[in-house]
């Protein structure tokens, strides 16, 4: 056992503190990552806060984990010391059901060991997450990434990156097809950037204008604010899919007026509370609400091939682990441009 410094939550109302957990020792298939840099999602803050119910506490949230191998298992072929890797939102799944002989381990049948707030493979530790100086994991559930890409920048590609990455590859945004994105925090920045880099028309939805110089920069085409009630006039009838990356309670209504005959909208935000649909949002013109859940490890892998060729990455804030409670509050606000990057050496 590895004893290991982190930051956790230990209440729903309290703030996240210094705490100490254990790592197991690593076994032989098992990489010991030392972790450099760990992105902040929305779904820390949702856990940290028991948002959906309450949360296994003590939680070390993250599991947007960029750093460098420090040993390996007997066993392990896929990787050596000094390799960089990241590690995403699960570290292991059964292996055997049809989703994940299927490449699709986050939709495992059994559920899949989650990075945090989840048990690992023996169904008694609970997992802790990346904000913590170490992790062992096994090596199928290790992503490589890519030598020429920022350490500091690779770890959100691992959950915002293959969570908007996935649908649009699953509903076909390319040529022809018009996307929008609603939010622009860290899921949003990064479906702007990959559905233009896949080669649609997409358009950004913030609730105010605040962000559209990056929103164009980042690669749509227009920008509106939702606070704008001309904005779902303007748009009605003309999307073929929406990807909808609000994290907070929403009508969603509205935004299902804003899809063509048989339009998609997929929604990937997590709120607390269920939201409530007019069934003629839908009937009137053949319309599909659908859902998400981060994306498999094969598409994780070529995911992060594809931001090496198109050169997409998110963009972050640094911060001290120190300034982790202020981020959240930030966050919440959608302050927050794009995803704030824990600088693991400030728990040295
Ligand atoms: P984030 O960085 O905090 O961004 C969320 C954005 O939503 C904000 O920046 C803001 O964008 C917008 N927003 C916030 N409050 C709003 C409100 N009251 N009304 C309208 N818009 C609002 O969060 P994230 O890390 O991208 O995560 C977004 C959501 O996706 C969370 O619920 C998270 O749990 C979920 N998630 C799901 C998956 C999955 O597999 N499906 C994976 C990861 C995360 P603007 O400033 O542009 O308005
Ligand atoms: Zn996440
Ligand atoms: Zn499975």
């Amino acid at each position: 056992m590895t004893n290991t410094k982190a930051y956790a939550a230990t209440a729903a109302d309290r703030p996240l503190v210094p705490f100490s957990i254990t790592r197991r020792e690593p076994g032989p298939h098992d990489v010991f990552i030392a972790i450099q840099y760990c992105g902040v999602c929305h779904s820390d803050i949702h856990t940290a806060r028991s948002e959906w119910g309450p949360s296994n506490y003590p939680v070390v949230p993250g599991h947007e984990i960029a750093g460098i191998v420090r040993s390996v298992g007997a066993k392990v072929t896929r990787f050596k010391a000094g390799d960089k890797v990241g590690v995403g939102c699960y570290v292991d799944s059964c292996r055997t059901c049809p989703p994940c002989l299927n490449h699709l381990e986050i939709y495992c049948e059994k559920g899949p060991n989650y990075t945090y707030n989840s048990l690992e493979k023996d169904g008694k530790i609970p997992t802790q997450g990346g904000y913590s100086t170490q992790i062992v994991v096994d090596e199928n559930y290790v992503l490589r990434i890519p030598e020429n890409m920022p350490l500091d920048r690779a770890g959100p590609l691992l959950c915002a990156g293959i969570t908007t990455y996935s649908p649009l590859r699953h509903w076909k945004a390319g040529p022809g097809k018009r996307v929008a994105v609603i939010g622009l925090g860290g899921l949003g920045h990064m479906a702007l950037q990959f559905a233009h880099g896949m080669g649609a028309e997409v358009i950004g939805i913030s609730q105010s204008l605040r962000k559209k110089e990056d929103g164009l920069r980042f690669g749509a085409k227009e920008f509106y604010a939702s606070s704008d009630p001309a904005t779902f006039e303007k748009l009605a009838n003309s999307f073929d899919l929406i990807v909808n990356t609000v994290s907070a309670d929403m009508d969603w209504n509205p935004y299902l007026g804003l899809l063509k005959l048989d339009g998609v909208m997929v929604q990937l935000g997590a709120p607390p509370r269920p939201p409530s649909i007019q069934a003629f949002q839908l009937i009137g013109k053949r319309r599909s609400l659908a859902g998400s859940l981060v994306g498999g490890l094969a598409e994780t892998q070529e995911m992060l091939d594809f931001c090496a060729k198109h050169n997409i990455l998110p963009e972050i804030e640094k911060i001290p682990i120190q300034d982790i409670n202020e981020a959240y509050e930030r966050m919440i606000r959608g302050d927050v441009r794009y995803r704030f990057m824990i600088d693991i050496q400030s728990l040295g």
